[in-house]
């Protein structure tokens, strides 16, 4: 089912989470994004549309400058992430023109979906980049909106985006193969729900534990996410990004993931 969903999807929405894109010691993995560049790259030769979500923005700063990175005030975290975003957007830079592929950032807030002005703009910007082959990438605008810093870890700012965006599939990209009935991380025998299509029987039947070190929204702001591009028919997989070539593996039905199926 999840190799059928990506291959019939044109404009995808591709979130990665923190975690998947540091290593441990809080540098950003350039493996991962290399690889992730060339996955884009190639859906984008087979006719598809990809817009990128992506956080790290704080891990990015603390790699950069190598201080504050247990400082819990808020501002402190908001300074690391301004630093972090030049570093990150940098990043993806190099490993994109590798490919030929130019990039657009676009720093948003949550409130900006909600304003009609707001979300026309950001649609024209979107749809434009994307007609002229360039791949947006967008992050939560963390000067401004301490949202991601507390909550979500863009797991609502993509699925907002590909709402917006009339995305035709939101894919997560964390550290785990999806849902599980109880946290992977603490359980071995664990069991990983292939395809989810009631969210509500869903939150019953399992069990939310703890997120890990660089993760903030943990499994809860995905399922969330889902909830929402659920509601617009946009079905939403969460997969695990530290596999490699994720994207083209699942295609080709070489790993499993979650699958969140719109009922319509
Ligand atoms: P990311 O940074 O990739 O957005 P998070 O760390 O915020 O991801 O959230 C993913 C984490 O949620 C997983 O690494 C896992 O440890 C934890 N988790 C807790 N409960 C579950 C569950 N039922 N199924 C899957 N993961 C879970």
């Amino acid at each position: 089912m999840v190799s059928e969903v990506i291959k019939e999807s044109k404009k995808i929405v591709i979130k990665i989470g923190s975690n998947t894109l540091s290593n441990e010691d809080g540098t950003i993995n350039e493996t991962f994004l290399k690889e992730l560049c060339q996955q884009v790259s190639s859906l984008m030769q087979e006719g598809k549309q990809v817009v990128i979500v992506t956080s790290g923005a704080r891990i990015a700063g603390i790699g950069q400058i190598k201080k504050w990175s247990r400082r819990e005030d808020m501002n402190y975290k908001q300074a690391l992430c301004a630093i972090g975003q030049v570093e990150l957007m940098s990043a993806y830079t190099r490993h994109f023109h590798e490919k030929g592929i130019h990039i657009g950032q676009l720093l948003l807030t949550r409130e900006d979906f909600y304003d009609k002005t707001r979300t026309l703009n950001i649609r024209n910007t979107l749809f434009t980049l994307v007609d002229e082959g360039v791949v947006p990438i967008i992050n939560e605008n963390d000067t401004v909106s301490v949202e991601e810093i507390k909550i979500g870890d863009n797991d609502t700012l993509a699925a907002l985006s590909a709402s917006l965006w009339n995305a035709d599939l939101l894919i997560l990209l964390s550290d785990i193969d999806g849902i599980y009935n109880k946290n992977p991380k603490e359980y071995e025998d664990a069991v990983l729900l292939e395809q989810v299509e009631n969210i509500g029987e869903l939150l019953e039947e399992i069990e939310i534990g703890n997120t890990n070190s660089f993760g903030t929204g943990g499994i809860a702001t995905k399922i969330e996410a889902a909830k929402i591009v659920n509601r617009y028919g946009i079905p939403m997989i969460l997969a695990n990004g530290k596999r490699e070539n994720v994207i083209l593996n699942l295609i080709n039905n070489e790993y499993k993931a979650t699958l969140f199926k719109p009922v319509l």
